[in-house]
């Protein structure tokens, strides 16, 4: 087993200790003899992989360790779509547009400068609904400018839907934001139809067929501007069973050969309560299992980013945890100056920490593809909190990231939430009951502890759980368990 370092990650989603990560930083000694070890894809160019390894959303690597955050400034939109509904708010609930206040961008600088000094993982700041941050451009530009001149190095991001995006290319060059999402849902306006039932555009309301029309030729010719520019895109799709799910292969095509770096395919979320046209109707989302088998198929496309946590349009903090609420306007200083130590310590201990685990990741994944047997797959569920490692206890996992063990190594192919739709925590039968579904498919839950009921409870529904690997890197615990594995029963490997 891999023994943490002299500042351990697993505390990430805990308030920081700076005292502790300051001498870290300071002390020069490495723990480990991988020190400078890359975990840049061989096939990256080497300027692309800077601007993203430090990116959360645009490096799955780097998600173990960085953070991001959204502000909502933007709220004014030129679409309808139908999954959205920007009325609705839930502080529990993790989904795109969800927020529980609008910022002014004066708010939003405060806010960001007070998260950036508690959150040392803050690497990325985001304007992500409710609404297009093309649109509501002003206040967009606003926002950046100002908290730009105080943080100078945090990566400023966009998500729209693409319709204004072509106006605003240029200045987007100009303000240094390196990183855009557009969301592309169809290529084919007969399908945006049946998405869209209107969009604001040229100052009149545009409806059916000839909405989406113009919505998709602005959506190319935004990706292709953006691409011209050097500008990394990702391009989001919403996987809506039986309107676009097939013709998203078709989308992956097209935003691939307009250049764009990483397709990230979301499940549907759709509920009644949500008061959203999808949800009233009763359109349902796709379930995690029809999610990766579409991925699958769209693997050898453009790239895939399978780690997307669908987040909150106020979210702070790493993927897959949410400190907004630490963070809300009542609590936030009048007056707030940026202090850069606890960021630059924080970096200083993740490279060290990070180039221990690419050499373990490596190792394991070679080991992995050395030993593989035909049609040898393993799904693995991990609860972890950060840093790449298998450090959380079963009961408080609010997801469970997914990889798959194979000839191809170990790859991660997405995550489970389960405290999504305010499922509230473990304990009760139910619950359980809701998180044994979220596992459909699953071999194997690793985690950092479980207890006797949940672990019989997994068992009894053909999930073995263990805490075997309580603290390993997640691709030594998993390369360990697949080499266990096969040869031997599961419930063998993990005794
Ligand atoms: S573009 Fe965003 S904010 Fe506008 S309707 Fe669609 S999901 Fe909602
Ligand atoms: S919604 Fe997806 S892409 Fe956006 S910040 Fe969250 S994880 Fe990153």
């Amino acid at each position: 087993m891999n023994q943490p370092l002299m500042i351990s990650l697993d505390s990430l989603a805990q308030p920081i200790d700076f005292a502790a990560l300051e001498a870290a930083a300071k002390s020069g000694g490495c723990a480990s003899s991988s020190c400078g070890s890359s975990a840049k894809p061989d096939d990256m160019d080497a300027d692309v992989w800077e601007r993203i390894k430090d990116h959360p959303c645009y490096s799955e690597e780097a998600h173990h360790y960085f953070a991001r955050m959204h502000v909502a400034v933007a709220p004014a939109c030129n679409i309808q779509c139908h999954y959205c509904n920007r009325k609705y708010d839930c502080a529990n609930e993790s989904r795109p547009g969800v927020v529980s206040e609008k910022l002014t961008p004066d708010q939003a600088r405060r806010k960001v400068i007070a998260v950036a000094n508690e959150v040392p993982q803050l690497s990325v700041l985001g304007i992500a609904g409710p609404g297009d941050a093309c649109y509501d451009w002003n206040k967009t530009r606003a926002t950046f400018d100002e908290i730009s001149k105080d943080i100078p190095d945090i990566k400023l991001c966009i998500s729209t839907n693409g319709l204004a995006l072509p106006d605003h290319v240029d200045e987007l060059a100009a303000m240094n934001v390196d990183h855009v999402t557009i969301t592309i849902n169809m290529v084919d306006p007969e399908i945006g139809a049946k998405i869209y039932p209107w969009i604001f555009y040229q100052h009149r309301r545009w409806h059916g067929v000839e909405a989406a029309r113009i919505l998709h030729e602005r959506q190319m010719l935004g990706l292709e501007m953006l691409t011209a520019r050097g500008i990394l895109t990702k391009i989001n799709s919403v996987m809506i069973p039986g309107v676009n799910d097939e013709h998203l292969i078709e989308v992956n095509r097209w935003v691939k050969a307009r250049g764009a770096f990483l397709h990230n395919v979301m499940p549907l979320i759709s509920d009644p309560a949500h008061g959203t046209h999808y949800g009233l109707t009763g359109q349902r989302g796709p379930t995690a299992m029809e999610l990766k088998a579409l991925q699958d198929r769209l693997e050898g496309g453009a790239k895939l980013m399978r780690h997307c946590r669908q987040c909150r349009a106020d979210a702070v903090g790493l993927l897959g945890e949410d400190r907004g609420q630490e963070f809300t306007l009542d609590q936030l200083p009048e007056a707030v100056a940026y202090d850069p130590a606890k960021r630059a310590a924080y970096r200083e201990v993740v490279a060290r920490e990070r180039g221990d685990h690419v050499a373990a990741k490596q190792s394991a994944v070679a080991a992995v593809k050395d030993s593989a047997q035909e049609g040898g797959t393993l799904l693995v569920a991990v609860a972890t909190k950060g840093g790449g490692r298998v450090n959380e206890h079963f009961g408080h996992a609010r997801e469970f990231q997914v990889y798959e063990a194979s000839a191809k190594g170990i790859v991660f192919v997405g995550h489970r939430k389960v405290d999504n739709y305010c499922m509230g925590g473990f304990g009760e039968d139910a619950t359980l009951d809701g998180v044994i579904a979220a596992l459909e498919g699953i071999a194997v839950v690793l985690c950092a502890k479980i207890g006797d009921c949940p672990q019989d409870m997994l068992t009894a529904a053909g999930i073995t759980a263990t805490d075997r690997y309580a603290l390993d890197y997640i691709e030594t615990a998993i390369g360990a368990l697949y080499a266990a594995t096969f040869g031997r029963a599961i419930e063998q490997a993990v005794a």
